[in-house]
């Protein structure tokens, strides 16, 4: 593969009418990049089954662009895969991840890259305000960041999208991360490494409306947490345990009422079989949790760890960083 400094991701799905503007504003921004020193760019545009002429016009542009890589995708993958397929293909030294209808400035580049050169492996865009974005969906948004921030044990930064920029050592982690159910954006700060953001404020769609309604949000919340959390398997334990200590009520309870006489026959036989079965039932499949949690995590087969750099005592540590290693 060619030595490309940046490579640009963009999934589309339905953006016929944004495309156009999308590769004008994207093409002058490249054109400061390879201004500013460096050698050459690649824009790729995954189709993500799209219904429109969306392809059509991707294919008109590449005609007229060499810079332009098309991927098309057999079918509607959604927008988490159909990221990683353009991530996949992609070379550049360093990598943007952006949506195609512009709510996110691709002019910032420049400053994200000056971010990255002062040391950062990853600049994520902040949203510090949502133009036109319905209060239902801001509101949604805060709560889930809420959510999943109490949840999971990696630090998620609220109000960042996809929008971001990574170095190729950053990229590399991220590809050696084989989960079936991805939610990128938590993945990447799982990766480690120097990640800053970097405010903005977030324009309205340039054109079309949201490909994201509710149900595709709620399925992205569900990915989330299932991937970052197995709190919720623990939840059966903590059950199985309050209701040990009710049925243990519930026994003594029948016991007392028995002794004093206060019962009809079989009564307290019955609620102590049913108290002692159930909270043995809830406990046990508590453990099962436990280990049920445990599978599922090796199952993702992240890596262990991330090496960010060694530094053997014969060297001095202004060494420049050598490619990352990872354990798999
Ligand atoms: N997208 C995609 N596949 C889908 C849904 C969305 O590739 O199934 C793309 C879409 O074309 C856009 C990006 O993902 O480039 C974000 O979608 P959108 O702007 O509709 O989401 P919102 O900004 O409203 O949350
Ligand atoms: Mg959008």
């Amino acid at each position: 593969m060619p030595a490309i400094d940046l490579s640009i991701v963009v999934p589309c799905y339905n953006e016929e009418e944004s495309l156009g503007e999308l590769h004008r504003r994207l093409s002058l921004v490249c054109r400061h990049f390879v201004e500013a020193g460096n050698k050459t760019y690649e824009i790729i545009l995954v189709n993500d089954g799209s219904k429109d002429q969306t392809w059509q016009r991707m294919l008109d542009l590449a005609a007229l662009d060499p810079h332009l890589v098309l991927v098309n995708l057999s079918r509607n993958h959604g927008h988490q895969l159909t990221l990683t397929a353009g991530l996949s293909v992609c070379a550049g030294q360093l990598t943007l991840i952006m949506d195609a209808d512009l709510q996110d400035p691709p002019e910032l580049l420049e400053q994200m890259v000056g971010i990255i050169q002062s040391g950062a492996d990853v600049v994520y865009g902040r949203r510090r305000r949502r133009v036109g974005e319905s209060t239902f969906k801001r509101w949604t948004a805060a709560l889930f960041y809420r959510v999943i921030q109490r949840l999971s044990d990696t630090p998620i930064p609220r109000e960042a999208g996809d929008f971001r920029l990574m170095t190729r050592r950053a990229l590399d982690v991220l590809q050696a991360m084989p989960e079936r159910h991805r939610f990128l954006r938590g993945m990447v700060s799982w990766i480690g490494f120097r990640q800053e953001p970097l405010d903005y404020d977030r324009d309205l769609r340039f054109a079309g409306t949201t490909k994201y309604p509710f149900s595709k949000m709620l399925r992205l919340a569900i990915d989330a947490v299932t991937a970052f959390s197995i709190k919720p398997l623990a939840l059966a334990s903590f059950v199985g345990l309050v209701t040990a200590a009710l049925a243990l009520l519930l026994l003594i309870y029948s016991l007392i009422s028995w002794i004093a006489h206060r019962t009809i026959s079989g009564w307290t036989s019955l609620m102590a079989g049913i108290a002692l079965l159930s909270s043995v039932q809830l406990f046990v499949l508590g453990i099962i949790g436990e280990y049920l949690g445990r599978l599922y995590e090796q199952s993702k087969g992240r890596p262990l760890f991330i090496i960010e750099r060694i530094v053997r005592s014969s060297e001095s540590p202004a060494t420049p960083a050598p490619p990352s290693e990872s354990h798999i």
